[in-house]
């Protein structure tokens, strides 16, 4: 199953914009409707972390990702593991869970 990601979509330009945004990134308008990224994309990056932040003590080790979605918006996720031998740049992948706001990502085939 495949987690679809809250959006807003510029009624003026088309470009879906993540649901933090207040204006368009692309063309400036505050004309914004409600819409889903689809929740796949592709493994822009990754980093796995050791030593966490105070909120993500006990968790560690994890591994932090950038997502960049099939519409275009490049989203910060985690994996769903920290097997780095897993995971390949440019690898598709899917969002599989949501935990407090951040959407986790697991390889999609
Ligand atoms: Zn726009």
């Amino acid at each position: 199953m495949t987690v679809r990601i809250p959006a807003k979509k510029c009624r003026s330009c088309g470009w879906m914009n993540l649901k933090t945004r207040h204006r368009c990134i692309s063309c400036g308008s505050d004309d914004m409707e409600e819409a889903t990224f689809a929740g796949t994309g592709k493994l822009y990056t990754f980093s796995t972390v050791y030593v966490p932040a105070a909120m993500m003590l006990g968790k560690e080790p994890y591994t932090v990702a950038v997502v960049e979605l099939d519409e275009g918006q490049k989203i910060t996720g985690r994996m769903a593991d920290h097997d780095e031998d897993r995971f390949q740049l440019g690898m598709k992948v899917k969002a599989v869970a949501e935990e407090d706001g951040i959407y986790i990502f697991d390889r999609a085939e």
